[in-house]
């Protein structure tokens, strides 16, 4: 078996080398500040065994990370009802299209495109203020993270909410549908907050641990899920976590993982390790460039792919 903490090491300084680093997201004037050169990875094993490389502890923009969490809360709300208001197939567009939503009558492809993490949200937020839901959302990550110091970057959720009209369009091409429940603004405002969590790697890898243990927190032992959510839940990233790069992804990485357009993705290696990468910088589909290369060298060297004999 390599030596993790090396494997780490290695891949963290190979990625800082590379040149081609991939366009950072533009669309949200915010992400347009960040560095280029950033690059983290942290892997965090069954045992508990922590291997970081790079800026392993810099803050970034979650995105669309989130929409794993926002899932994963609204099951234990709705259990199987959420699959009345939105798929679970992998969409083969990009992560805003707005063209299969009027084929499927409002009815998003999966909870993890724009259209069906906004319609994931408003089932978070009914029955509650903007506030509680956003609230509760932050306080699970928090949980999950073993981290009270998860906070919401203002000036990002500000900065998307000001240049958020494909969103806005989204939502109110849903709601015309039914499929909304909630105010249009209300819902966007948590979802536009829900993006914009800011965390590090080490938060995120922390955070992805029920998902590579069985719907368990390993160090504790206590259900955050049962187990068959949770390996539920690791399905659809596979199928659905990179847009339409989710094939590439499985084929190249072999992991479940969930990307954003901050340059984060948070992959699972089931029943071995949770993993969260940031390279800011993003490929055609709006995946982190590095991020999926690094996540590939990782698997290769550590025996990790779900498909491995
Ligand atoms: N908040 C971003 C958006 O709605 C999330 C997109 C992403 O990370 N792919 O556009």
């Amino acid at each position: 078996m390599p030596d993790l903490a090396r494997v780490v090491s290695e891949i963290a300084e190979e990625m800082r080398q590379r040149p081609d680093r991939g366009k950072v997201a533009t669309y949200i004037p915010e992400l347009a500040h960040v560095d280029p050169g950033a690059f983290g990875l942290v892997v965090i094993d069954n045992e508990g065994n922590v291997a970081a490389g790079g800026d392993a502890d810099m803050p970034f923009s979650i995105q669309s990370i989130s929409k794993v969490f926002t899932l994963t809360l609204a099951l234990g709300k709705a259990g199987d009802r959420l699959w009345a208001r939105v798929g679970r197939e992998p969409s083969g567009s990009a992560f805003n299209s707005i063209v299969q939503l009027e084929h499927e009558r409002g009815i998003p492809r999966n909870p993890f495109i724009n259209a069906g993490a906004i319609a994931v949200t408003d089932l978070i937020l009914s029955g509650h203020q903007p506030r509680e839901a956003l609230g509760e959302i932050l306080r699970f990550m928090q949980f999950i993270a073993d981290d009270s110091t998860i906070t919401i970057d203002e000036g990002v959720a500000a900065s998307e909410k000001r240049t958020g009209f494909r969103n806005i369009a989204l939502a109110n091409y849903m709601k015309s549908f039914g499929v909304l429940d909630n105010p249009v603004d209300y819902t966007l405002g948590v979802y536009f907050h829900h993006c914009a969590i800011a965390m590090t790697c080490r938060q995120l890898a922390m955070a992805g641990r029920f998902l590579a243990h069985h719907g368990r927190n390993p160090a504790t032992g206590l259900p955050i899920v049962q187990p068959e959510r949770a390996r539920r839940i690791n399905a659809i990233m596979l199928t659905c976590g990179h847009y339409d790069g989710s094939g590439e992804f499985a084929y190249r990485v072999g992991l479940p993982g969930k990307s954003g357009v901050g340059g984060g993705i948070l992959a699972v290696a089931p029943g071995k390790a949770s993993i969260a990468v940031w390279s800011p910088g993003l490929d055609e589909s709006g995946n982190s460039h590095l991020g999926r290369i690094a996540l590939e060298a990782l698997t290769k060297r550590m025996g990790w792919s779900i498909f491995a004999a």
